[in-house]
Formats: structure tokens, sequence, C-alpha cells
């Protein structure tokens, strides 16, 4: 592949954060660059309580254990997603509830989300949290999400994982709900080669969250441990990379927002359809995903029409009620059709990387469009 769906794109300011830790020999976890990336993240996102995890997928994690989510528990959460949103859920003993997801934005459908809450109060068995996810940096209708939470008394979780720089009413994505967290894995629109963060509600919880992340010991001068702990922090180098990261944001939330708006543009004439911005949001567009229409290209075929070319593009993630790990989980859709299942078997994603050169962008416009006439060609 020479044309890559999301390339890692340093800033050139990551190297003097990571000698420093090598200097002053802070190569151990912990250290000066992991709380200064705390802080410089809580600046950016506007948020008190930020952990530095080391993924994602850790972050989600202890987010679900400061909930108290047990074995038996439900945890909703939107079917159209990647499922590090969900496997946490499981590593709790808890069961997942598939929510479908609404036609604008792609993310998990208000309407749905209500339904299934209703049903859940009238069996006496309201789930421990709700996980709305930010697909591919498109913000979903979380005003309208949190209300229902809050009107039911459901903690929300944002999985901001893809939409770092996304914005709703001037809130950063994962800070609306109860708890966010963000993912700096190396695909991601900033990274630390591997890394995640966790957004909390109080200084009490980020401490019971930052025990539980190392190991959970008590505050004892020997090893004493009440709770089982893991090792999720942060280590002091990768936060080194996650700094200077950090300081260009807004330049890559405005690159890949660039290569958007030319995909859009030039295939104007193919009728595509792509998630929208709902009033008031930005989007960070971390990857262009559309919709083709269903009568001319399949997916398949022009996924493989790009790859002979060199280029990597990817279907749309596969949603987790279809997944066989997760075949005996509940699915709530509004009235029986299923959106997310549409949304995957139509939907692709394209090279979207905030290095992405525009000669390169336009060799992929120019394989979609030879791809589409090929097919015109054969069906006329
Ligand atoms: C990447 C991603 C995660 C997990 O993050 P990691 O840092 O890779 O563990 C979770 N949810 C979504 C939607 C993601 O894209």
């Amino acid at each position: 592949m020479k044309i890559l769906l999301s390339r890692p794109h340093m800033s050139g300011y990551e190297m003097k954060y990571v000698e420093e830790a090598f200097s002053t020999n802070w190569v151990a976890p912990l250290g000066p660059n992991v709380d200064g990336f705390e802080q410089e993240m809580a600046t950016y996102v506007d948020h008190s309580f930020t952990l530095a995890t080391s993924s994602g997928t850790a972050a989600l994690h202890l987010a679900l254990l400061l909930l108290g989510v047990e074995r038996g528990d439900s945890v909703f959460c939107q079917s159209l997603t990647f499922v590090a949103s969900v496997n946490p859920i499981r590593y709790v003993g808890a069961n997942p509830v598939f929510i479908d997801s609404e036609d604008a934005t792609w993310n998990m459908s208000p309407q749905a989300l209500r339904k299934a809450l209703v049903q859940a109060a009238t069996k006496g068995k309201l789930p421990k949290a709700v996980i709305v996810v930010h697909l591919y940096g498109v913000v979903a209708k979380v005003g309208e999400i949190r209300h229902i939470c809050q009107e039911f008394g459901v903690p929300l979780i944002e999985d901001a994982a893809e939409s770092l720089g996304a914005t709703w009413k001037g809130q950063m994505t994962g800070t609306i709900g109860d708890f966010g967290f963000y993912s700096f894995n190396g695909n991601k629109i900033i990274t630390t080669s591997g890394g995640g963060m966790l957004l909390v509600r109080s200084e009490s919880e980020r401490q019971h969250g930052l025990k539980l992340a190392t190991q959970a010991r008590e505050r004892v001068h020997y090893y004493e441990h009440n709770e089982v702990g893991y090792n999720y922090r942060l280590s002091n180098v990768s936060a080194g990379i996650g700094r200077g990261q950090l300081q260009v944001i807004e330049q890559r939330v405005q690159a890949r927002r660039r290569v958007f708006m030319r995909y859009e543009r030039l295939f104007r004439p193919l009728g595509f359809t792509y998630q929208e911005e709902i009033p008031h949001s930005r989007a960070n567009r971390w990857l262009t995903a559309l919709q083709l229409n269903q009568t001319d290209m399949s997916r398949d075929v022009l996924i493989d029409r790009l790859a002979n070319s060199g280029i990597e593009s990817r279907a749309v993630w596969k949603p987790m009620h279809l997944q066989p790990v997760f075949k005996d989980a509940e699915y709530v859709t509004v009235d029986g059709e299923d959106v997310s299942r549409r949304l995957f078997e139509n939907g692709i994603c394209l090279p979207s990387g905030s290095d992405l050169k525009i000669g390169e962008q336009h060799q992929v416009i120019r394989t979609v469009l030879e791809t589409q006439s090929v097919i015109a060609e054969k069906t006329v």
C-alpha cells in the first residue's frame, strides 16, 4: 500500500520531551511528561479531571469499574463502532445491549435509546451506563442523548477515541457526558504510539482511577491491596510524544476537515452520502466515511480496485450485533429497520490522514471515479 488510511503524523516537537525523559532518566512509568500531558489535555479540552492511561480501551475499562459495573449488569452501547467500545463491558462480566444508529450522524439513535430504556425500566432493570460513540470524529446527537440518560438517571460515557477536537456547542466531545475518553493509538488524530486519556467527574474519582491503574496499592509502607488493580498507566516516554502532538491538534483537525471537503466536493456527481454535522457541532473528520448508492458500485469491488492501485480503504465498522462474539446480546432498533447494518454494507472509509498529499488524494478520487464509470459501462 502506498496511500494509507491514516498514518502517524509527527509534529517535530515530540523529541524534545522524549529526550528530556531520557536525560533525566524518567524512562520508567510516570514522571513529569505524564503530569504535563494530563494538565495540557485538561487545558485543551477544558475539563479538570484527566487520567492518562495505556490505551483508550483501558480508560473505558476504568470508567466501568468506577461506576461499579459488575457481573450480571447491563450496559447500553452504540452497535456501529469498533469492538474496543464494547470489550470492557465483558471484562467486568456485564452484558452489552446494542442500540441502533440514526441516518444523519450514523451514531446512536436517541429514539432507539429511549425505546431501550423504557423497555428496561418496565422490566425494572436499567443499565449501569450508556456508551455513545462519536464515530469517525462526527458528533453524535449528544445533547438529546444526555437528556434522555438524565431522565432515566443512567450515567453517560462518551467514547471520544476518534473525536478529539470535535465540539458541540463549544464543548469538546468527551467532556459532555459523565465520563469520556480519548485514544492515542497510532492511527488516531494524534498519537503517543499507544495510549489513552480518561475524563472523570471529581478529584476523588480521579484518585480512585489512578489507584486502580497502578495495581491498587494502599497508602502504607508495604504492599497492601484491598481491591484488584491493573497496570494501565501511560509511560513517561509515550506521554512525551503526546505533549509534542497536542501542540498541533488544531492544525490536524483543520487538515482532516480539508481532506473531507475535497472528497465531498469532487464526488458530488456520484450522489454519495456522508455523516452530517448536527447544528452547533464541528467534526474532526478523523476518517472520511461515505455511503455508496446501493445500485451502482459495491463496497467490496471498490475496496479491491483501490487496493490494486496501492490505496488502502476500509469497510465501515461491522456493527457489534452482527459479531459472532456478541451473538447472544440484545439489539434495539426504532421500528425494525436495521440502520447500522445498512450503513455497514454500503459504507467505506477513504485515506484521510492529515499528511495526505493533495496529489495522493486526487489519485484516490480518480480511482473511485474510474471504478464508477467501468461499472456504469457494464450495466448499460
Ligand atoms: C481506537 C478506538 C478505541 C480504543 O482505543 P485504543 O487506544 O486502541 O485502546 C475505542 N473506541 C473507538 C471507537 C476507537 O476507534
